[in-house]
């Protein structure tokens, strides 16, 4: 008997209907004689509404209180679905991070997983109940609810497809895997059938939200092979994040994020600014320490993307903020930097588009572009450097 996880996200559980149709699907799937785990993330935008109203309440609130507000979200998920599966006829039975033994951190927000000890999951499991587990979340040795960082249900899924020693980890989407570009600014862009760990996870660090960054190192450092999927898709596609994945050489994917903000001056103890640009929800993409400080901070994370909170909190730290797109090209072939950058610059200045700054990686070359010329960016490069 097979052991799978499958994970479901955020619009795959946006409404009631849509609910059915994932009970549905697991139904069929331990029907077939699998022992099924699912992981949820919270109905649709949930975890933003639940950040806006603590926002409301606290322009800052205590980290520890919002984790316990917004890991509320996945417990809605959670507990709906377990019922859905019973009106299906199947029977399931629903857990928490921590009644699923993932233990993390004592850090909110962001905190990452320590070890898993998933004996309640198991236990289910050999009844024959399917088990739904709420992403997202864990608890730490203090005994406090914690949350992995936006996004954070498929580490979940990906940290328990490992403690499991699960046969499939799938990541079920609106998307029906991962693109070369995001295929909503860019027509051209192509499903990749498989990728290396490392070029995804550049991806999701450069601002690609079709899986997480931190679920992708958690499975390239145990050996999961991720399935990303579309929900309901029947038709077989999608793309496999494996050990194996052979990849073009060049640039395999252009990454564009349009709620960036670059922060430069002067050399600056960073900490306590990072903390604070934690606290807003912002990530920070690349981060250049020498003589002075270059910052690149992704705002999708912050309440209504406002480049004003971040410029707030640079000018504290006595630096500059910029409202900028950022346009990442990813691939191992980008580990040869400054040709990449070479052509690019070059492929962008044809266009009438200068970038106006650069950044390397592992597996990534970035160009900072005017925020408006962004997508347009994106498609170009694209098109002349995606083999
Ligand atoms: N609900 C959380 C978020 O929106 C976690 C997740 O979706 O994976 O970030
Ligand atoms: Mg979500």
């Amino acid at each position: 008997m097979a052991t799978v996880v499958m994970k479901f996200g955020g619009s795959s559980v946006a409404d009631v209907p849509r609910l059915r149709e994932v009970a549905r699907l697991v139904v069929d799937r331990r029907r077939a004689g699998d022992q099924v785990v699912v992981v949820v993330s919270a109905m649709g935008k949930t975890t933003d509404s639940l950040i806006a109203m603590a926002r409301e309440v606290a322009p800052v609130p205590p980290r520890r209180e919002l984790d316990m507000l917004v890991t509320a979200g996945e417990r809605i998920s959670m507990a709906l679905l377990s019922m859905a599966i019973h009106e299906a006829g199947g029977d399931a039975i629903s857990f928490t991070g921590s009644q699923s033994g993932i233990i993390t951190e004592d850090q909110h927000q962001g905190a990452r997983i320590l070890e898993v000890r998933p004996h309640r999951v198991h236990e289910a499991l050999l009844t024959g109940q399917v088990v739904i587990v709420a992403g997202f979340q864990g608890v730490s040795h203090k005994r406090e609810i914690t949350t992995l960082g936006r996004g954070g249900s498929d580490t979940t899924a990906v940290a328990l497809a490992a403690a499991l020693q699960a046969d499939s980890c799938e990541i079920y989407s609106d998307v029906d895997g991962v693109y070369t570009a995001d295929p909503n600014v860019c027509p051209q862009a192509r499903l990749l059938r498989e990728i290396s760990y490392e070029t995804m996870q550049a991806m999701a660090s450069s601002g690609a939200k079709v899986l997480n960054a931190q679920a992708v190192e958690f499975a390239r450092k145990a050996g999961i092979v991720i399935h990303a999927r579309k929900t309901g898709d029947e038709s077989g596609r999608e793309t496999l994040v494996s050990p194996t994945a052979t990849e073009p050489s060049g640039v395999v994917a252009v990454v564009g994020a349009s709620a960036v903000s670059w922060l430069r001056g002067p050399a600056i103890d960073l900490a306590p600014l990072l903390g604070r640009l934690a606290d807003v929800g912002a990530t920070v993409v690349y981060s250049v320490v020498s003589a002075g400080v270059d910052l690149l901070v992704d705002r999708t994370g912050v309440p209504g993307r406002d480049p004003a909170v971040v410029a707030g909190l640079a000018r504290e730290a006595g630096l500059s903020a910029d409202d900028v797109g950022l346009v990442s090209l990813v691939g191992a072939g980008t580990g040869q930097a400054a040709a990449v950058q070479h052509r690019a610059q070059a492929v962008l200045a044809a266009g009438g588009i200068a970038a106006r700054g650069w950044f390397a990686a592992h597996h990534a070359v970035a160009a900072v572009v005017d925020r408006p010329r962004c997508d347009e960016a994106v498609r170009m490069l694209h098109l002349a450097l995606v083999g």
